[in-house]
């Protein structure tokens, strides 16, 4: 029996013997008041003795115990029979309360079955027979005391081996009981036992499967996560696509670098971007700036900073991404004082060397947490564009422009100048053309040779085309050593002062070939629509007509159209 279900029934006996107490402690009142004996003695010992054995029993049967108190109860059972078969020896017990003893001796000791978990022992022989003796010797000792007769002797033989036969049917029968109960509790104990670890495995199963089942949730996550980038990634090729078909189909950097910002803000969302070309990259004499944006600050900015940036790239000589601000963390003194938070800044790179940079700027958290592939392809797309646009403007300045001096040459005039008068006309524009020779010029061939008479055109050409740039006009080879001026929107008087100066630049310019120091004088001619020639078709020669003039009536001056008369150096 387990020890709880001992426990269990300390409870239920403590109350029983309270009540078997109580009964005995009247009967044993009852016995002395009847008069059925007449000793004080009797009633004295057994009153105490029952008191006795109920005080030891709620002591006993105490619930809380630290060790079950095998031992207490052991003692229990040799000393409560002990206790009742005294008190038979000194004291004149009447027959009846004879009977009340062996039973109380019997009920004791069923009791002590319950607590006895190993039957037929020499331990458990030993208590059957001294109990056995006890009861013997109480029953055995009363008939003794009234005069014992044979017959009296036989009955009390008889009835200790009845007693005695008693006891072992009781021990033997609750033997049996409790072995099949034992039978039965381990039995259900594996069967709970094997449920148990059936109940674990369970466990452990529907743990495992739990496990598998967020794995796979996870994995479902994933996989729509995948599933939305391979979109994402699908989409940036298709307008990276688009994007190249447009750099195909146009030679203009300008319009390309545009439309790869333009697509890099509606593909990534991003805040602010800009381009910034150096100068030269693309026959431009000026750096390139183009920024998109929705936020004015962010574009302050970045028009300010934009150089600062492309000189640190240039000093880094690494063609790799540059994070400028990293989830509000800024590396470098670049682009603060806005609400940005990420800012990279991506080299724009032909064979290594950097050309420009793009910077692209957001406000978001993880901005670029994809990484840095679609804007590097951008970029990469833009210079491959880029360096065949380049090629074509070379090519295309070829043809415009004259080998030697790399002013506009005499086909390219042929081409652009009735355009020009069209547009004048049209615009109602006054324009100038101003014709330019230089004097004696086969003279410096002569004396200095071709190549010194190449610096030497040279050198007017460049005066030509730095006062073309200076007042937006256009500068022409027009043939040998002769020389266009095409002003817009300048009267005669504004275009003879421009000549004045011109003309004092070229002859005080000296230029030096080898040991020569070699000066050139000019002379010039003006024409004006509409100031002095109202036929826009005949300006050119009207100019050409007084420079001529000007060759005719000594050189080095400037003539005007319709005023040969007066004479202008
Ligand atoms: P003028 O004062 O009347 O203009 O006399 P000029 O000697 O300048 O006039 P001319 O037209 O007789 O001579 C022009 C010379 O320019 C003839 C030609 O050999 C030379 N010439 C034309 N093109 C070039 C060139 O590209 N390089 C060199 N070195 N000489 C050139
Ligand atoms: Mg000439
Ligand atoms: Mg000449």
């Amino acid at each position: 029996m387990s020890e709880e279900y001992k426990l269990s029934c300390f409870k239920t006996f403590k109350m029983f013997n309270r009540a078997a107490y109580a009964l005995l402690l009247i009967l044993c009142l009852l016995t002395r008041g009847s008069e059925i004996t007449k000793s004080n003695f009797f009633m004295f010992y057994y009153l105490g003795a029952f008191l006795f054995m109920l005080l030891a029993d709620e002591f006993i049967f105490r619930p809380k115990h630290n060790k079950f108190p095998y031992l207490f109860l052991d003692i229990r059972v040799y000393l409560y029979p002990i206790l009742i078969a005294v008190g038979t020896a000194f004291c004149d017990v009447p027959g009846v309360f004879l009977v009340v003893l062996l039973s109380l001796i019997i009920y004791l000791t069923c009791q002590d079955l319950v607590f006895t978990d190993v039957f037929n022992t020499f331990g458990n022989y030993v208590k059957r027979i001294i109990i056995g003796f006890i009861c013997g010797a109480l029953i055995l000792y009363v008939q003794y005391r009234k005069d014992i007769t044979g017959v009296w002797i036989l009955v009390s033989v008889v009835s200790l081996v009845l007693f005695i036969c008693m006891l072992m049917f009781i021990y033997h029968s609750h033997y049996i009981t409790v072995s099949h109960l034992d039978d039965r509790y381990t039995r259900l104990y594996f069967k709970n036992a094997d449920m148990i670890s059936e109940n674990k495995k369970l466990l452990h199963f529907q743990e495992r499967v739990e496990k598998v089942n967020s794995e796979i949730n996870y994995q479902k996550i994933n996989l729509t996560k995948a599933n939305d980038d391979l979109a994402k990634i699908n989409e940036e090729i298709v307008s990276l696509i688009g994007v190249m078909k447009y750099f195909s189909a146009s030679f203009n950097v300008e319009n390309n670098a545009h439309k790869m910002l333009e697509n890099v803000v509606e593909i990534k969302q991003t805040g602010a971007v800009a381009l910034y070309l150096d100068k030269d990259v693309y026959m431009n004499e000026e750096p390139y700036l183009e920024v998109i944006s929705d936020n004015a600050v962010a574009e302050t900015l970045l028009k300010q900073d934009i150089e600062n940036i492309y000189n640190t790239i240039l000093r880094r000589k690494s063609v790799n991404p540059l994070v400028i601000c990293d989830n509000y963390d800024f590396k470098y003194p670049y682009l603060t004082g806005g609400n940005l938070c990420n800012a990279v800044v991506f080299p724009a790179y032909e064979n290594e060397n950097i050309y420009g940079v793009m910077v692209v700027t957001s406000s978001k958290y993880d901005f670029f947490e994809n990484g840095y592939a679609f804007y590097e392809s951008s970029i990469m797309d833009f210079t491959s564009a880029l360096i065949s646009d380049r090629l074509y403007l070379q090519t295309e300045d070829m043809a415009k422009k004259d080998g030697l001096t790399k002013i506009y040459n005499r086909i390219y005039f042929n081409q652009f100048y009735p355009e020009l008068k069209d547009e004048v006309e049209k615009s109602g524009d006054v324009f100038t053309v101003c014709m330019l020779d230089i004097d004696h010029f086969k003279r410096v061939n002569d004396t200095y040779g071709h190549l010194a008479g190449d610096e030497v055109i040279k050198a007017v050409a460049k005066v030509d085309n730095d006062f073309a740039k200076k007042y937006n006009g256009t500068a022409v080879r027009y043939g040998g050593e002769e020389f266009l001026l095409i002003l817009r929107g300048k009267g005669v008087e504004e275009t003879l002062k421009i000549l004045q100066e011109m003309h004092e630049i070229i002859k005080n310019n000296v230029i030096e070939f080898e040991d020569f120091k070699i000066q050139v004088n000019s002379s010039m001619g003006i024409a004006c629509f509409p100031e002095t020639c109202s036929d826009i078709h005949d300006v050119l020669d009207r100019s050409d007509k007084a420079m001529y003039y000007s060759k005719e009536h000594g050189r080095g001056r400037i003539t005007i159209d319709g005023r040969e008369g007066e004479e202008y150096k």
